[in-house]
């Protein structure tokens, strides 16, 4: 009895495989001190888990709209941005008006369009991971689809699309979201358009941020339309625990995790020149807190289980359209970098 929309799906991949030094999923790597740990604890312990939490999770609202310069009411909150995604897929046109977006890209935005039976308009980037503006224009026309999602930066290729290619897409009318998963690396947002615009909204998150473990999602744009889809949202969508930790750490934390992501910058640079050194492989640049790059010498399959086997997990992204013989890897504390660079070079130079 399940329909076919569903049995045709293939599920959402991560990489499971255990490994001393896991750059596979953009988390950002940092362990805690112990006086975090201790807040934490005190926090998470004043929790009655027998009662249901805040359903609008007005004071982790509040503390999100602080650091992110906006108003509670410019913000819906979502397990995780997935969730998000999901809510756009269903809200946002007809389910027989189709959705846009670039190819490769994050994965979510073609389940969800999957799931619910709608039309994908799936255009490939062009030679510099950029959006091919002409094949795009082109697809719309001929399919008219309702929805865009953009990658901003694009997940798995890193870097951030053209600003004036995004705007000429939106001037053809369809509702734009930009996913900005990783903007604390990026810096760049549509972050003030959104929130004049009734057919822009944003998307943030805090996984990339060190509380992925949390699924906090953020939907950003203007108050009537937040108002709209705030209507669907699951009731007690973000955990007791998740409210209480996140707002914990965006108060009482926040230069912590800010100090930590300026790191991450800076290895991300070092990193690339590195990568850069192995003639076997070309590399990407990156506006986020992973490098693509392909390899030459060897099948990225290859690669990628010969680091497995020195203990070092990156996502092997070469199956997708675009990408073949490229790996991506999460940039992590500068030891786990550097475990990562000597795993590198111990398989490419054998
Ligand atoms: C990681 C990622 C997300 C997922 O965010 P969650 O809040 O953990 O669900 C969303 N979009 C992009 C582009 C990502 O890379």
């Amino acid at each position: 009895m399940i329909s076919q929309r569903v049995r045709g799906l293939k599920a959402y991949k991560t990489e499971t495989t255990p490994a001393k030094v896991k750059l596979s999923s953009n988390e950002l790597n940092v362990d805690f001190p112990d006086y975090v740990k201790e807040r934490i604890k005190e926090e998470v312990s004043k929790i009655p888990i027998n009662r249901y939490p805040d359903p609008k999770a007005e004071k982790l609202k509040e503390a999100i709209a602080y650091r992110f310069g906006v108003k509670p009411e410019n913000i819906l909150l979502g397990n995780g941005s997935d969730e998000l995604i999901y809510y756009l897929s269903i809200a946002v046109g007809e389910f027989n008006r189709g959705v846009f977006y670039p190819v490769p890209t994050f994965p979510m935005y073609e389940i969800s369009a999957r799931i619910f039976g709608r039309d994908r308009v799936e255009v490939p980037l062009d030679r510099n991971f950029d959006l091919d503006l002409p094949s795009s224009v082109k697809a719309i026309q001929e399919k008219d689809p309702v929805l865009a999602y953009f990658s901003f930066p694009n997940n798995p290729t890193g870097g951030c699309f053209s600003e004036e290619k995004i705007n000429a897409i939106r001037n053809l009318g369809l509702f734009c979201v930009i996913d900005e998963a990783y903007y604390h690396y990026s810096k760049r947002t549509f972050l003030q358009e959104a929130l004049k615009s009734d057919s822009l909204v944003i998307l943030r998150t805090l996984s990339k941020i060190g509380m992925a473990g949390l699924r906090v999602g953020i939907l950003i744009g203007r108050e009537d339309v937040i108002y709209e889809l705030d209507k669907m949202r699951l009731p007690f969508n973000i955990t007791y625990p998740s409210q209480v930790i996140a707002r914990l750490m965006l108060t009482e934390f926040y230069d912590l995790i800010e100090k930590e992501v300026q790191k991450v910058i800076r290895e991300r640079e070092k990193l690339f020149e590195s990568l850069r050194s192995f003639k076997e492989l070309e590399v990407f640049p990156s506006d986020a807190n992973f490098i693509l790059f392909r390899v030459k010498s060897m099948s990225a399959d290859e690669l990628h289980s010969k680091l497995v086997e020195r203990g070092v997990l990156i996502r092997n992204v070469s199956y997708l359209p675009g990408l073949d013989g490229c790996l991506r890897v999460s940039i992590g504390r500068s030891e786990e970098n550097e475990i990562f660079l000597q795993a590198l070079h111990s398989v490419l130079s054998l």
